[in-house]
């Protein structure tokens, strides 16, 4: 390797330590963290934060990214070194409008927001958390200025969750799901009866829900030397280097799937990142290519392997063990509950069909705001007005609406649509598995995930950042993103289910 390379690795790899170390004490703070550290990790992660910034935007970032560039103009397009390059150089034009003392300034409110978000919600108290959420949204419009000029205010940050993508896209996919969807929803709405979930509540004991969950991660190929998980008030996982991705989860006790569901979301979204290759850590391209298509993986998991009859075919004897209720409720019984469709409160537990209306309702709400069409005071009312119109559900309370999500405590947003683009992505992602590798459906049918996985690590995983993400989809797959896939996924395993 020539030596402003060499250089530039090292200098990109102290950048990484540091956002590491960030991660650290965000990971801390949403699980361990006493409630009276908050002030002081606020300021601790604003500091770090601001270090981070300057040292990527530095000068010295500049001169050895030009000395590289010129050293691989010759190299393969497609290397380390080259995707190295051009991948820093873009985040560092991006990070170069941002000041420092904005970057610091943010992370110290939404650090704040954060733990005031986390007292507001169980309290059902919007107004405890409005101001904070005022500062966010402000703050968020003076980031937008800073990429001035744009073709949609949401478009610089969007940009930042997926690179090269453009809201007038999102706009174009969602308005091909929205009424493929409302159309399902009300077909499934006509046969209601077909499914009864009451199986799935009780009181199930969370000792033994961990520990289902904790074989269904090792099961999957969830690497526990390099990963451990804990308990958060919103699941998570987080990243400090391929060696340790950490996932957290949260129970329910009255609700037997719902934190195995989420376990498998969040397993979805460590194999990404346990797979990243060891050569990229410690720089930019050690980070999935975009979080669309790291939903597509977490989701990919959770709904299309882990809602999926084969996979309880394997587990649910073992499931059945576990919790004794089970034993009596037949495999296609228990199936079915698991894949329920029900217009519903909450996003997290939402079923397949009507989780994207959530995030519909979201992105048009955070449009809203950043475009000025609506206060932050008048958020309540239009978030249940939306709910209603869209899901036909009021929610009794703000702790059940507005405040369910941490994202926006967090200063997120333009992050919501990419759960969706990730739903969308997954469905072509394992249809081209399966047209690759003609034994992977009997290997999925038998339980053995090793399969998938070797796919998912050969074609996505080892890239890590390398590629963004629409290009990484159409060198898989040959496309560009398209809903129809994942549109007529929906139609066939919901048809077969509630009989249309
Ligand atoms: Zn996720």
């Amino acid at each position: 390797m020539t030596n402003a390379l060499v250089e530039l690795k090292a200098h990109l790899g102290e950048v990484a330590d540091l956002s590491a170390a960030a991660a650290v004490l965000e990971w801390d703070q949403l699980t361990y963290m006493p409630r009276g550290g908050a002030e002081a990790r606020a300021q601790a992660s604003a500091t770090l934060a601001g270090l981070t910034h300057e040292k990527l935007i530095s000068q010295r970032t500049g001169d050895l990214l030009e000395a590289a560039a010129g050293e691989t103009s010759t190299s393969d397009s497609d290397s380390d070194e080259a995707r190295l390059v051009r991948v820093t150089r873009r985040e560092y034009d991006r990070q170069r409008r941002v000041p420092t003392s904005w970057v610091g300034e943010f992370t110290r409110v939404s650090s704040i927001a954060t733990t005031t978000w986390e007292k507001a919600k169980p309290a059902s108290d919007f107004a405890l958390f409005r101001p904070h959420l005022e500062r966010i949204v402000a703050m968020r419009r003076e980031y937008v200025e800073f990429f001035a000029p744009y073709d949609s205010i949401y478009d610089p940050l969007l940009d930042g969750f997926e690179p090269g993508m453009k809201t007038a896209e999102v706009t174009a996919v969602f308005s091909v799901l929205r009424p493929a969807l409302v159309d399902l929803v009300h077909k499934i709405a006509e046969r209601a009866g077909a499914v009864d979930d009451r199986c799935l509540q009780g009181d199930f004991d969370e000792a033994r829900q961990w520990d289902f969950g904790v074989q269904v991660l090792k099961r999957i190929g969830y690497d526990f030397d390099r990963g451990r998980q804990d308990r958060s008030a919103h699941p998570f996982t987080t990243s400090f280097s391929p060696d340790d991705v950490r996932i957290t989860t949260r129970f329910h006790r009255d609700l037997v799937a719902s934190a195995l569901m989420s376990t498998v979301h969040e397993g979805g979204h460590a194999l990404y990142e346990q797979g990243i290759a060891p050569a990229l850590a410690r720089s930019p391209l050690a980070n999935g290519a975009s979080h669309g298509m790291h939903e597509s993986q977490s989701r990919m998991w959770e709904n299309l392997i882990g809602r999926s009859r084969s996979f309880w075919k394997v587990f649910y004897p073992q499931f059945q063990r576990t919790f004794g209720e089970f034993a009596k409720v037949p495999l296609e019984t228990f199936y079915r509950a698991l894949n329920k469709v029900t217009p519903s409160l909450i996003r997290v537990e939402a079923d397949e069909v009507t989780y994207n209306l959530h995030i519909m309702l979201r992105f048009e709400l955070e449009l809203a705001l950043l475009q000025g069409d609506l206060a932050v005071k008048d958020l309540p009312g239009v978030w249940n007005q939306k709910m209603n119109d869209y899901l036909g559900v009021l929610p009794p309370d703000d702790a059940q609406g507005v405040l369910q999500d941490v994202h926006w405590s967090g200063g997120s947003m333009g992050y919501f649509p990419t759960y969706s683009l990730g739903n969308v992505i997954s469905v072509q992602l394992l249809n081209t598995a399966l047209a690759q590798s003609p034994s992977l459906a009997s290997d999925l049918d038998r339980g053995e995930y090793g399969s998938l996985l070797g796919w998912l690590r050969e074609n996505i995983h080892r890239h890590g950042a390398k590629f963004e993400s629409p290009e990484l989809l159409r060198r898989i797959t040959g496309e560009a993103l398209t809903p129809q896939p994942y549109i007529q996924y929906l139609k066939t395993k919901f048809g077969e289910i509630y009989g249309f």
